[in-house]
């Protein structure tokens, strides 16, 4: 081309696996992290209001709300309080299309919450600047080292009063072990924030506040001359700091965020939209796009080879009228056109995906076309199980879905005796769609005991098997416990070493429950050589 055509008159005709690259390239696929109350809410409505998704920031909670009583599934959600899940929202910012997946948190925390993260390329961790690094901003994280997500950082909550930010660094690389390279940093103190150094070169950004947040902040860029004279101390302070943090290193580098060891980290207030643009534009700018995705025998599939996806959460029942299964799929390769006819992995079967969806907020919109990096919902996907593959043409499969050692555990028993098949069947049915893990004491007592990672996990399962399948279950209160994987050669000294339960799930794993995190780390200080896993099976 001689580049003398306009780009936008001059349409170049590109190859189908063009086409499918460049789709994929404009994709930004990320979760975002942190603890219930740190922001995340409002960071999300923030990003879709900078995106033009909504005209005002409050729209999707109303949104949702409007649609909330639909089913049975959202009537148990809206009874404990709980917000629909949305699982993906899909949104375009500046000729990139954004895909924020949602991690449930709160009381609807659950092994879907760290699934999700299999199904995003990158996460952003919402800190509140006045709590620093939370429980459950730390089991995510770790989710996100085990599978080597690169991961941002928002230090959030600065218009209050809150922590010295450089303390708060310390803790992110004492508490999780991620070097933190502030991008950004605040000019004033927390409580009187002005706006941000703007560490790539050296300029201020001055923020504006806007009524009650609901409008873009307004935003001025200031050089270092103009700051200081019009900010004088807070200015030089802010300098100073920076200067700091370039003395310890505290710096950029791509290499080492992709890693997944450094993570660029922005400062700002999700509820006053300060600093919210440039955390978005670090998602397009710094995060990665969809990148070939390993199958199960350790091979590299490229972005444009034919349709390939994986299930990364089901849900059941959210409609019941429809008996209503719906399977999230993770596009691994190739273009998803609704309507193709795509096989089942595990099965072999074909599978039809006319009825093929994308979420906003709790609206169901069909869907017509996806690319890698993109979250196809498909209802009427019961056969569907969480790690499922889905392909066009040549098989492919996917290394499983890791899961993480449960942190509640339950016993259960059916509540009508006479209905001893259809409760097993039903323990069966949700075992594998992995709504709980059933185990059972080694030892042959026959009761089973349900493990979890968040309680909402016992209510679904409850809900399910007496509406569902029949089996209305007595379930006895959920006990916190610290458990870990371990193997046939720990078995016996575990056994030995006493406190310990030990259970066997149906593929074998057998969990060590222990009553307490002391005594772990006391069997874990005294025996490095034992197997005492926090990730259940990768
Ligand atoms: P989530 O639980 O992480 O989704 O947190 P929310 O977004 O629901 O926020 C929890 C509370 O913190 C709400 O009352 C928000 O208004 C408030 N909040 C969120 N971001 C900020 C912020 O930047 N500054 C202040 N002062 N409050 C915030």
């Amino acid at each position: 081309m001689t580049g003398s055509y306009p780009a936008s008159r001059y349409r170049v005709p590109v190859s189908a696996e063009e086409e499918v690259k460049g789709q994929a390239a404009r994709r930004r696929t990320f979760a975002i992290i942190s603890h219930p109350d740190a922001g995340k809410t409002t960071l999300t409505e923030k990003f879709l209001l900078y995106a033009g998704a909504v005209v005002e920031a409050g729209a999707v909670k109303a949104r949702a709300g409007r649609r909330a009583a639909r089913s049975d599934w959202m009537e148990l959600e809206q009874q404990r309080g709980i917000s629909v899940s949305s699982t993906v929202l899909q949104f375009d910012y500046r000729d990139h299309v954004i895909n924020l997946l949602d991690t449930p948190g709160h009381r609807d925390f659950s092994e879907d919450t760290y699934r999700v993260l299999a199904a995003a390329d990158a996460a952003v961790m919402v800190l509140d600047a006045a709590k620093g690094v939370e429980p459950q901003t730390r089991k995510l994280f770790e989710v996100c080292r085990s599978r080597n997500l690169p991961v941002l950082t928002f230090l959030n909550k600065l218009d209050r009063p809150g922590r010295d930010p450089l303390e708060l660094l310390d803790e992110i690389q004492e508490q999780i072990g991620l070097d933190p390279a502030p991008i950004t940093w605040p000019v004033g103190i927390p409580g009187d924030f002005r706006g941000v150094l703007d560490r790539r070169d050296g300029s201020m950004i001055r923020y504006e506040r806007t009524a009650r947040g609901t409008g873009e902040a307004g935003e001025q860029r200031l050089s270092a001359a103009e700051a200081a004279e019009s900010l004088g101390e807070l200015w030089a302070a802010a300098q100073e700091s920076s200067a700091l943090l370039d003395e310890v290193g505290a710096s950029f580098d791509p290499k080492r965020f992709l890693a997944g060891e450094s993570s660029p980290l922005f400062v700002g207030s999700a509820l006053t939209n300060f600093g919210v643009r440039h955390l978005l534009d670090a998602v397009v700018d710094l995060a990665p796009g969809p990148s070939p995705a390993r199958d199960s025998s350790g091979e590299q599939r490229p972005l444009d080879a034919p349709f390939s996806g994986f299930v990364f959460k089901v849900q059941a029942n959210m409609n019941p009228a429809h008996r209503d299964h719906v399977a999230f799929v993770r596009v691994c390769s190739g273009h998803f056109e609704r309507g193709m006819v795509l096989t089942h992995g595990p099965s072999g079967k074909p599978f039809a995906t006319k009825y093929a969806t994308s979420m906003f907020g709790s609206e169901r919109n069909t869907v017509d076309d996806a690319w890698p990096g993109d979250v196809v919902g498909l209802v009427n996907a019961s056969g569907l199980r969480v790690g499922d593959s889905l392909y066009e043409s040549a098989p492919v499969a996917f290394p499983p879905i890791p899961t993480f050692a449960p942190e509640l555990v339950a016993s259960v028993h059916p509540r009508d005796l006479s209905r001893f098949k259809q409760f097993r069947k039903g323990l069966d049915q949700l075992e594998q769609e992995g709504v709980v893990q059933v185990l059972h004491r080694l030892g042959g007592d026959p009761n089973p005991v349900l493990a979890a990672v968040g309680q909402m996990q016992f209510e679904v399962f409850a809900h399910r098997m007496e509406h569902e399948l029949g089996a209305a279950v007595e379930l006895g209160v959920a006990q916190e416990r610290t458990v870990r994987r371990t193997d046939a050669q720990t078995v016996p000294k575990l056994q030995e070493a006493g406190g310990v339960e030990l259970l066997e799930r149906r593929d074998g794993t057998v969990l060590a429950v222990f009553p307490s995190p002391y005594w772990l780390s006391r069997l874990e200080n005294d025996h490095p050589d034992w197997t005492l896993e926090a990730i259940v099976n990768s």
